[in-house]
């Protein structure tokens, strides 16, 4: 389409909306041209992404997807359509994407990522959009951009809620939040999932929308979106570098890619699961699960002079600093909630028992602060 280093009138024009913005410009555009991103999966998240990359002049796409268009994909992968129905997900992809965009450089990766291809595969790119629809996938991405030092971009989606992650090199990547990947028995079956087309199109269009902020280097932070697409509402996450983190900690467990860590679940979900337990919750649902038949179990992790203060009835007082020492005390076959002050130290625990195994434990947004606030105005503030 042009030399290098440069646009050509073509794409001047094609781009000028975008090139108008504050902090794109010819440059901005030249390094979403020259940017090499690997999708992996063509399916509901990867649909609008790949769309929107490649409409906004990404120069080099990568797609690596194994499976076929199917009838009941078409609700939500919108890139394919009738009459690619049969054909391989990444054909059907590059077709439209063709169209879309002439001057795309489309590489096919027909037998996706595997534990083979994995570090082999990223390398050869500079960023990589995760919308896979297991758990092994997402994991084996997630590792392979640690081990590789590339930047990741992850989507789920599940029924009317999803969320999209950005990974950075060493500033926090998804075993951060994400110790250990959940037992086949933890996740749904396929028929218990469900989710809107449009939910996909949002964190889809996300998911582009943060590759592109990457590619532009506004992205110094690892975090997480949280959207609730049925809600209308979202939130950031950020995540820190977790020391604990088996894959970029201090003393990471995961030196290469290993195939027998990530073994495939037999159930391959057509709807990207999200089923972890979410690494933070509103104080209005904490107050409803615990009210609730089966309340979780309430972690404090504040001071005792703090205790003395105020305190949530149904909570269990755990200092912060004591909560490596008394891990026999947190349960972990059940839900557990955990609260600070405001929501600070009881994400750091959060992510702690995460990276110990307890798969079922969320942070309390806003602490005990935000409990005096909006559920019970007698425990006092401090
Ligand atoms: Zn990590």
């Amino acid at each position: 389409m042009s030399t290098e280093g440069q646009l050509s009138e073509l794409e001047r024009a094609l781009y000028a909306r975008q090139i108008r913005l504050p902090g794109v410009g010819e440059s901005g555009q030249l390094k979403i041209k020259g940017a090499k991103v690997l999708l992996i999966g063509a399916g509901g998240l990867g649909s609008p992404a790949a769309m929107y990359l490649a409409a906004a002049g990404v120069g080099v796409m990568g797609i690596a997807d194994p499976d076929k268009v199917e009838l009941n994909n078409l609700h939500r992968q919108i890139i394919h359509g009738f009459d690619t129905q049969g054909l391989p997900k990444t054909i059907s992809a590059a077709e439209a994407l063709a169209e879309i965009n002439p001057g795309l450089k489309i590489i096919l990766h027909p037998e996706g990522i595997t534990t083979t291809n994995a570090m082999e595969l990223v390398s050869r790119y500079d960023l990589v959009l995760d919308g896979a629809d297991n758990f092994a996938t997402r994991y084996l991405v997630a590792d392979t951009c640690v081990l590789a030092k590339k930047p990741l971009v992850h989507g789920s989606v599940l029924q009317g809620a999803g969320q999209v992650g950005v990974f950075l090199p060493e500033a926090g990547c998804y075993r951060c939040v994400y110790p250990t990947m959940p037992k086949a028995s933890d996740v749904p079956t396929c028929a218990e999932g469900g989710v809107m087309g449009s939910t996909c199109g949002v964190i889809g269009s996300w998911m582009a929308s943060e590759a592109i902020a990457v590619i532009l280097g506004r992205r110094t932070h690892s975090r997480l979106l949280i959207v609730d697409v049925m809600a209308g509402s979202s939130r950031v996450v950020q995540v820190q570098p977790a020391d604990e983190c088996p894959s970029c900690g201090e003393h990471p467990e995961i030196h290469s890619i290993e195939p027998a860590l990530y073994i495939s679940d037999d159930c391959a979900l057509s709807v990207s699961p999200m089923n972890e337990t979410p690494l933070e919750i509103s104080i209005e649902d904490a107050a409803r699960l615990l009210s609730g038949a089966k309340p979780p179990v309430l972690i404090d992790v504040r001071e005792p002079n703090e205790w003395e203060i105020c305190r949530i009835p149904q909570a269990k007082l755990i200092p912060m600093g004591e909560v490596p020492g008394r891990l026999s005390e947190i349960p972990q076959d059940v839900p557990v909630l955990v609260q600070c002050h405001h929501g600070g130290r009881s994400l750091r625990v959060t992510q702690f028992l995460r990276s110990k195994g307890y798969t079922k434990v969320s942070n309390v947004k806003g602490g005990i602060e935000a409990w005096s606030l909006k559920i019970d105005k007698t425990v006092a503030r401090y």
